[in-house]
């Protein structure tokens, strides 16, 4: 398998643990490869993948993907964090699509598709992750304001400007 990047190499190894129902930990990592081994350590499911000289994108180069572990048992796995269930959003939400609240991620989407359970703070936290990515964050909107004043002044002097900032039923901060 190629990947453009590390970043998209380790997601794709997240979602892949999620869905299995297991864990697994960093032995080496740099810009270049990856090691990724279980997180049992007498196990011997181990997968590593790095960036071949010759091109851009990155191979997998030792792939076990069985485990001799007995893996979770239960509806939890900590692989499954607020990072990751942003990411995963990201990619699913459409362009004008509506962010779900914390209970409909958890219910309508990660549940369905890995069955595995995350805390409401947890949902929580991942959709304010979205909505920063999304919309940018409140103080990098901010800072962005002087200019835009200025902006806006320039085009014409006649123009009397004035901002407001509530927040949206999204839950995001808005000018
Ligand atoms: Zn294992």
């Amino acid at each position: 398998m190629i990947f453009p990047d590390i970043k998209a190499f380790k997601y794709h190894m997240r979602e892949y643990a999620v869905l299995k129902k297991c864990m697994w930990k960093i032995k080496k990592t740099d810009p270049t490869r990856a090691y990724l081994k279980c997180k049992n350590k007498d196990c011997k499911w181990e997968v590593s993948a790095r960036k071949l000289s010759t091109e851009h994108t990155i191979k997998v180069r030792t792939c076990n993907l069985k485990h001799t572990c007995p893996g979770l048992k239960k509806h939890k796995n900590p692989m499954c964090n607020s990072e990751f269930v942003k990411d995963y959003m990201l990619k699913k939400l459409g362009f004008s699509d509506e962010v779900p609240s914390a209970k409909r991620i958890h219910k309508e989407h990660i549940w369905p598709r890995f069955g595995v359970e995350i805390p409401k703070w947890l949902a929580a936290e991942a959709k304010t992750l979205i909505l920063a990515k999304l919309h940018g964050t409140f103080e990098e909107s901010y800072t962005k304001i002087p200019s835009l004043v200025k902006e806006v002044m320039n085009m014409d002097s006649e123009n009397i400007c004035s901002f407001t900032k509530s927040i949206d039923d999204a839950g995001a901060n808005r000018f």
